[in-house]
């Protein structure tokens, strides 16, 4: 976490709120030069060959790989978050990412040949191009401090754009790496920057002119300010928002398994997870031994802190008003009495439809756990509220998951496991509803980056018979044409309206 002095944010760590660095913040009225810059370095740096910028992502992998234990200490110290998760969620969905890019941007991101199958079309050529888009900003959160801010500025490189970050100010250390790593891998000067700050630092890249696209990844709230302001320019935007994703174990789970899963995706990264399990729903008679085993598992777990202070306060206040209203708290449900930001694993059942918890995001290491009749039940409890961004189904049948899968409402389903899929690149990333649009990761992500640019070449040739002159024997020839390709027993249609095609035909020789 970090705290902000004149010119500069302070980092603490919120596990042992001791002081361990700072970074200098850029004025508000400065993006736009830093946005001027990127967008000077990407002119150039756009028309270089796809070789060119694989090689760079080539050389910011291997050196990632080769700073890991560098970048990790660097996590750790500003969220306090356990040093295996800085590699399994930071680490590995970062070169993973760089990968994968390596891999297969330039086969994606080259020009298609773009076939017309239409007879009157056949002698035109076209292509698809997948342009830059410009310049990226990136709006990054503190919870994957990273991950989030590294692998979509890799995807944005990638796509043959320039980058300005802004990091969130909690933790800025974590974002002023990307821009280092690219710079010493040799990327052209100011192709990736970091513009460090507060929210009015994101504001005004949102802003700045010339921005290219505006790729958010923060809360709703924020989320709805950003989207609104790049609407007034008609910059286009990917918001990846805040989540509150239900985990549905149904009757025939594997008992160890949905318990493990369960503890994992409710508590790693002590629960500060956007697409963290904070609802499980369990069918019928499972549902005593899930929750006796999950309760006496929990009690024994160790979490790191929160990132501050104002984001536990945030936790115990919606478990408060649960409590308040008639839930318990089978484990935990307050705050230990030692230093640091830090919260107790906690269950609640018993929770009522109109507390708080039942529709807020939490992002804390809280999760509810109710009994559903069925499956159905199960589906409709899981897709209540209005955010849509994960969802996992718990069974031993391949069936019954694919087909729960199809009726969840959410960007990603995971059948017996949870949202791993982020360090997986080639799975396409993002939600629905309140938890944003637009797909970070896969190609989908990758093309979500570019401009489609649609290249149609005629040798110029062939007359085109839909220019003038226009007269009624065009319009007899196009109404005979529309039957013969558009319609179906195409051999007798063309039979019937030979006088057309012969109309038609005229119109090729003029
Ligand atoms: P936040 O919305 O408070 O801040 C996100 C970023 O926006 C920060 O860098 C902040 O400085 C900046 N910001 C604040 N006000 C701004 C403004 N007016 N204009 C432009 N930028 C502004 O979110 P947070 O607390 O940093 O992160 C937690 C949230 O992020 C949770 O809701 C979580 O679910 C969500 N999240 C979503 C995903 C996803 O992939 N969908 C991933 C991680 C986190």
């Amino acid at each position: 976490m970090a705290v902000a002095a004149s010119g500069e944010l302070r980092v603490v760590s919120p596990a042992t709120l001791e002081l361990v660095g700072s970074v200098q913040t850029v004025a508000p009225e400065a993006v736009q030069e830093l946005v001027a810059e990127a967008r000077l370095a990407q002119e150039l740096y756009g028309q270089e060959p796809l070789t060119e910028r694989r090689a760079l992502l080539a050389r910011v992998a291997e050196l990632v790989l080769a700073r890991a234990d560098e970048i990790a200490d660097v996590i750790v110290a500003e969220t306090g978050k356990p040093r295996v998760e800085a590699f399994t969620t930071e680490l590995f969905p970062a070169l993973d990412a760089l990968t994968w890019l390596v891999r297969n941007a330039p086969t994606l991101l080259t020009p298609e040949r773009v076939r017309y199958p239409q007879l009157h079309l056949k002698h035109k050529r076209a292509h698809l191009l997948h342009e830059p888009l410009g310049v990226v900003g990136v709006i990054a959160p503190w919870n994957f401090p990273f991950a989030i801010p590294f692998t979509q500025a890799a995807y944005a490189v990638a796509a043959g754009n320039a980058v300005v970050l802004k990091p969130s100010e909690l933790t800025p250390l974590s974002g002023a790496l990307v821009e280092q790593l690219f710079a010493a891998a040799g990327a052209p000067a100011s192709l990736v920057r970091v513009a460090q700050g507060g929210g009015e630092v994101g504001a005004a890249l949102v802003r700045a002119r010339g921005l290219g696209k505006v790729l958010f990844t923060g809360s709703s709230e924020v989320g709805r300010l950003v989207a609104a302001a790049a609407g007034e320019r008609l910059v286009p935007v990917t918001l990846e928002l805040g989540g509150k994703d239900p985990m549905v174990v149904l009757a025939d789970a594997d008992l160890a398994r949905a318990v493990d899963g369960a503890l994992w995706a409710s508590f790693f990264n002590c629960g500060q997870v956007c697409s963290g399990v904070e609802r499980i729903y369990v069918e019928g008679a499972l549902y005593g031994p899930f929750l006796e085993e999950l309760v006496a598992r929990s009690r024994g777990l160790k979490l790191g802190p929160l990132i501050s202070e104002q984001q536990r306060a945030r936790v115990d206040e919606l478990v408060a008003d649960a409590l308040a209203r008639g839930a318990r708290a089978v484990v935990g449900g307050a705050a230990p009495a030692r230093v640091g930001w830090y919260y107790e694993p906690t269950v609640l059942v018993d929770v009522p439809p109109d507390a708080r918890i039942e529709q807020e995001e939490t992002f804390g290491p809280v999760v509810t756990v109710a009994r559903v009749s069925d499956e159905a039940a199960a589906v409709r409890a899981a897709n209540g509220g209005t955010f849509g961004l994960g969802a996992s189904v718990w069974t031993r049948s391949g069936e019954r998951a694919a087909r729960v899968a199809r009726k969840l409402r959410a960007g990603s389903v995971w059948h017996n496991d949870h949202v791993y899929t982020y360090a997986s690149s080639q799975a396409a990333w993002g939600g629905r509803g309140e938890s944003g649009f637009g797909r970070t990761h896969g190609k989908h992500g990758l093309y979500d980056l570019t401009a489609a640019k649609f290249v149609d070449h005629d040798a110029g040739r062939v007359p085109v018979p839909w220019w003038f002159p226009y007269d009624d024997a065009a319009t007899f020839a196009f109404r005979g044409l529309a039957g013969v390709l558009y319609g179906s027993h195409r051999l007798e249609t063309a039979w019937r309206e030979r006088r057309a095609l012969l109309a038609m035909a005229k119109r090729y020789r003029r």
